[in-house]
Formats: C-alpha cells, structure tokens, sequence
C-alpha cells in the first residue's frame, strides 16, 4: 500500500513547509492516490472490509476531503451514504440528509490529523441519538495517538514529524525547502 502512495506522488519525502508554517521530511496528499479509480477501489475495499460485518446502514463523511472515499466505501457496502459540510464554520448536515434515532453510522475521512472534522460529524451523531459504529479512514497521520472511535481503521497509519524552522534538522543540512505541490508537479 506504501508503495502505491509513494508511486502516485501521494506521499512525497524531501523536504517541505507544511500550511502550519512547520518543516517535514514527509508530505501527503491524499487525492494523488485516490484520483485513479483501481487505486479508489483498493483502498476503500480494505476499510469496507473491515466493517462488513457491523451493521453499517449509513456512511457519513466531512466534506470535502472525505466525500470520495465515503462514497466509495458505501457504494461498495451497499448503504446510504450521505456527507456533512460546514456552513458558517459550523459542521452541519444539509441538502436534506437526516439520521434516525438509532441508525447505525460509520464515519469515513481521508486523513485524520487532529480529528477535528470526524469529532463534529460523531457529535452530529450523537446529537441524533444515531450510532456510531466506528471510524474509518485512508491515513491516520497521528499514528494512533488519535482515537475517534473503539473501532477506529485506518488503511495507513503514519506519524508525520515536523519541526519549527529553527529546530529543523534538513534546513541545518542545508537541504533545498519545497513548498508543497511544487514538488508533486515537477514529478509530472
Ligand atoms: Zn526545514
């Protein structure tokens, strides 16, 4: 599965500037691997195979990075599957999508760092007195420091180190920085 990621430029190792303004020898992007449809498909079959057997009837997912796989993963479940998006910063459920007292949910997402988007969307549950039957996800960044759910899958789990620019050991190597993306294109 590694080498998938690394062969689509998904996971790119050098020497970045993540957004936060941190330095990494590792860069993900997601959509890199999941752009091609036989790679889609693997991917989702390992998390859908994993929850076979537990009673999902509803796939939800935080817009927007998760949608793709939510949907993928449900389609291959067979089950509803509906997204959640913020309006006004606001994590909400619109576009006339509900949950049902008692309905089994999973929740999917691409990359789970903090886990902020997947904590809302499991309070959204819980405010519907749905249920929650687990967490799935592509990559797990904070290689299982975050725990969502009891079951918690992730297809890839990995911890990505970063540094402060001045504690960064590449940059005192004089390594050359890339700003993410560049790197990704120039791989084209
Ligand atoms: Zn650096």
């Amino acid at each position: 599965m590694l080498d998938v990621f690394k062969a689509t430029g998904a996971l790119l190792d050098g020497h970045f500037k993540l957004t936060s303004g941190r330095h990494s020898n590792a860069y993900f992007q997601c959509a890199k691997v999941l752009q091609h449809p036989e790679h889609l498909t693997t991917v989702c079959k390992k998390i859908a195979g994993h929850f076979a057997g537990s009673g999902v009837e509803t796939v939800i997912s935080p817009a927007i990075g998760g949608i793709v796989v939510g949907t993928e993963v449900g389609r291959q479940l067979g089950v509803k599957t509906i997204f959640a998006e913020r309006k006004d910063g606001v994590m909400t459920i619109r576009r006339g999508f509900s949950l049902e007292p008692g309905e089994r949910v999973l929740v999917i997402e691409d990359v789970i760092t903090t886990g902020g988007s997947v904590a809302e969307v499991i309070a959204l549950i819980n405010a519907a007195g749905a249920s929650l039957v687990g967490v799935g996800s592509v990559v797990d960044r904070s290689n299982g420091v975050v725990k969502l759910a009891d079951d918690h899958f992730s297809v890839l789990s990995m911890e990505v180190i970063s540094y402060t620019p001045e504690e960064c050991p590449l940059c005192k190597e004089n390594v050359p920085i890339d700003a993410p993306g560049s790197r990704a294109n120039k791989q084209k």
